[in-house]
């Protein structure tokens, strides 16, 4: 690793606040310092103030362990087994507080191919910025001075808009190639370049994603997709060669699919537009969309081997789901989600008398509805009954009834009940 470059900057010459920092990250900032330790604002928190952007959530840094804050705090849980973090809780909001760590060749275990699985060694706040990912995420606001430290070009590069790891790119994928996902995500996030050399192995390297948990990715997805640049990442995550590591099915069927491709692009966009409305957003649909043109191809091929449309296509459920979850894993609670949406195409085709109001009762009705309106988008011939749902649900209760009487197909008659003949006995 290189030698950090101390480089300090005194409060008059740059723009953090204290006025765009939580209370409650000030709050335990002030208590690390008063109790004579050293307390630091780092990552996102001095990155985005920095960049004029609200910070989604603020990391502290100090030199006091994980024991030494729980004393100073009533409200603290420590976490974590491979990094010990100190959590402060002020109800729903979560100060995180991490004890400097360095990382240097004797404190850290790798494997052969150079992933780190242990690096728990508490180091200096120098040792603290080299191990860090990117040069942005590197600085340090001080509680003591509020001066920042910059120990490896962080404010260059943020003056240049440049994302650069720090060290050497292909050892630090090497140790944990979910750097190379951040790289995407806070370039598309943040509207940063990533820098040459930081960019240029991704490609070459991508396949080290295989190599890591489903559930750590599951949590890099939701920062990737539901943050209001799902379109933008996901684009750049396709030039990378990284996708097809994530959504191996979804890759696969974009590139022979025009259609499936353009339906996945509206629901991004779509995702995208919630998010930035402050709507809410189930993680859940943008999967139930990846996956789709995989369950439709499950379906079609148990129809050929002769099974009726909709046993194939509820069997194909399970494996589409289990095969994305090998990758990215799907807790039950949102497979269930899924699995509703995607049950609700059949319900929703057209349904007549009460079976109309139970669909509309269904809790996930809303999601499968514009899950149906997305589809019509790409396919013209689902246009009609799309709709037909939209002016359902705006129609008062009369107007309903007078819809679903109207819809019956012309000639079709209630197939008469067969009356048991008591005759017969
Ligand atoms: P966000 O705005 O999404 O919170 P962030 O950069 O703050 O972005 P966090 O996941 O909150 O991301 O991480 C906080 C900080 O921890 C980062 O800024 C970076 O300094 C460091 N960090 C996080 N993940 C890694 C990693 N995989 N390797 C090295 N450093 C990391
Ligand atoms: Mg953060």
């Amino acid at each position: 690793m290189p030698k950090p470059n101390q480089h300090i900057i005194p409060r008059d010459q740059h723009s953090v606040s204290r006025e765009f920092i939580s209370e409650n990250a000030l709050k335990v900032l002030y208590r690390l310092h008063k109790d004579g330790y050293q307390a630091f604002l780092v990552g996102g928190g001095v990155r985005d103030i920095l960049l004029g952007l609200r910070p989604k959530d603020f990391d502290i840094a100090t030199n006091a362990t994980p024991e030494e804050v729980k004393k100073l705090f009533r409200n603290c849980r420590i976490i974590g087994r491979r990094f010990r973090l100190a959590h402060i809780l002020y109800g729903r909001d979560i100060i995180e507080v991490a004890t400097f760590r360095a990382h240097c060749d004797d404190n850290i275990k790798q494997r052969n191919d150079g992933m780190i699985v242990r690096d728990n060694v508490y180091g200096t706040v120098e040792e603290d910025a080299i191990r860090r990912d990117f040069t942005v995420n590197a600085l340090y606001y001080n509680i003591a001075d509020f001066s920042i430290h910059d120990y490896c070009g962080g404010l260059a590069d943020l003056a240049k808009r440049q994302l650069k790891m720090i060290g050497d790119p292909v050892e630090r994928y090497k140790e944990d190639p979910v750097r190379m996902l951040r790289a995407v995500r806070l370039g598309c996030k943040l509207n940063l370049t990533i820098e040459d050399n930081t960019a240029k192995p991704i490609n070459d390297m991508a396949y080290l994603l295989e190599g890591i948990p489903a559930a750590r990715l599951w949590e890099e997805y939701k920062k990737m997709f539901l943050a209001g640049r799902a379109q933008r990442t996901f684009n750049q995550l396709k030039s990378f060669g990284l996708l097809e590591y994530l959504f191996p099915q979804t890759s696969k069927h974009i590139i022979h699919n025009d259609d499936f491709a353009e339906f996945v692009a509206l629901a991004l966009e779509n995702t995208d537009r919630r998010v930035n409305e402050d709507k809410s957003i189930n993680p859940a649909f943008l999967l139930a969309v990846m996956l789709w043109q995989s369950l439709m191809q499950r379906t079609d091929k148990l129809v050929n081997k002769g099974m009726h449309f909709n046993d194939a296509f509820y069997k194909s459920f399970n494996p589409t789901i289990n095969e994305q979850s090998q990758t990215i894993s799907i807790m039950k609670r949102y497979a269930v989600v899924m699995q509703d949406i995607w049950a609700l195409q059949l319900r929703l085709k057209f349904n007549f008398g009460k079976r109309v109001w139970s669909v509309l009762d269904h809790p996930r009705f809303r999601a499968g509805y514009d899950f149906l309106v997305l589809r019509a988008e790409v396919d013209p011939s689902l246009k009609p009954l799309a709709d037909w749902w939209t002016e359902f649900q705006e129609a008062s209760r009369e107007q309903r009834i007078k819809m679903i009487n109207q819809n019956k197909p012309k000639g079709q008659k209630r197939r008469p009940r067969k009356r048991k003949s008591r005759a017969s006995h």
